[in-house]
């Protein structure tokens, strides 16, 4: 499942292909066609993510009356955009940012909701046809974006908008979320409130959204701490150091486009064989591999239906 840096790379894109322009919006499978056809042909006038979700507006012809609405998405485990379009297509600016085009789509590979390609150099794009089951097509003049297999995919209003929001706890990629003291406070004190193994409680959506299982793992490593230590027994001044670790590294996630943790310091000299991305983590997916820090053996074990990854010598 994308986390939350994939998804607000999601938004930077749309906010660079489509805001602003007047779309084309219609479901292929049909499961969304009486909302698609309430905004198709209306303006994509912002997209914004929240954690994980992924919210479009769109905005009606002037003077017609109505308000603006949102499409929500949330994309989980099997959800994917696929993006195509003609030369003029690609993201403009943001360094890292994807981009359609010949090049590889950099970044992608952490990010399996997110494909980019070209439709090569004809003049004009003519959509092709849908592939699969496309719950949504949003189409501009020179490109667009199908979505297939999302959780939720849903048209709001405003108040539904922030209602879902305000389900969610802080999000450490929210606009100046590492010094924002209130944020973090209602993280720590929502962890610290809790009896639950602090593991289970930072992939809790309404406790921090955005954090999936790498950031976790790479998160709860980089600070030392137990995945099993409940709440109540991690201090605040840990916590309050474990929301700015998410901070520094899922905003280096979107800025790169990958998630990438390790230090250059603590990567190994020359990848281990059979081990490519040895270099990237410390412990997610190195089970049984020696620790780069301390050489224990980083053990892996299920919590609550999803893989857990982390070095007994380092963290308590
Ligand atoms: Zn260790």
């Amino acid at each position: 499942m994308p986390e939350g840096d994939a998804v607000h790379r999601l938004a930077r894109t749309f906010h660079e292909l489509f805001v602003g322009r007047c779309c084309q919006v219609t479901s292929p499978q049909g499961r969304f066609a009486s909302s698609a056809a309430v905004v198709d042909g209306w303006t994509m006038s912002a997209a914004r993510a929240v954690g994980k979700h992924l919210f479009l507006e769109f905005s009606p012809p002037p003077g017609s009356g109505s308000a603006p609405l949102w499409i929500h998405v949330h994309l989980g485990l099997y959800g994917s955009w696929r993006f195509q379009g003609d030369g003029t297509f690609r993201a403009p600016s943001s360094v890292g940012a994807p981009r359609v085009g010949r090049d590889a789509p950099a970044g992608t590979r952490d990010h399996p909701g997110l494909t980019l390609r070209s439709s090569a150099d004809q003049d004009g794009f003519r959509a092709p046809e849908p592939v699969g089951q496309v719950r949504v097509r949003i189409a501009t003049a020179h490109g667009g974006a199908d979505l297939s297999g999302p959780t939720r995919c849903e048209l709001v209003d405003e108040e539904e908008r922030r209602a879902v929001v305000s389900r969610l706890g802080p999000d450490p990629l929210a606009r100046g979320a590492r010094g924002d003291a209130a944020a973090r406070r209602r993280f720590v004190l929502a962890v610290r409130a809790r009896r639950r193994a602090v593991g289970e409680l930072v992939m809790d959506q309404s406790i921090i959204a955005g954090v999936g299982n790498i950031y976790r793992a790479e998160g709860l490593f980089l600070e030392g701490v137990s995945p099993f230590r409940t709440g109540t027994r991690v201090s605040e001044a840990r916590l309050g150091r474990l929301w700015v670790r998410f901070c520094d590294l899922m905003t280096r996630g979107v800025a790169i486009g990958r998630i990438d943790t390790v230090a250059p310091e603590d990567a190994p000299d020359t990848p281990l064989p059979g081990d490519p991305e040895a270099s990237r983590w410390y412990v997610y997916h190195r089970s049984g591999r020696p620790c780069m820090r301390c050489g224990h053996e980083v053990a892996e074990q299920v919590m609550q239906g999803r893989r857990l990854f982390w070095c007994p010598g380092c963290q308590h």
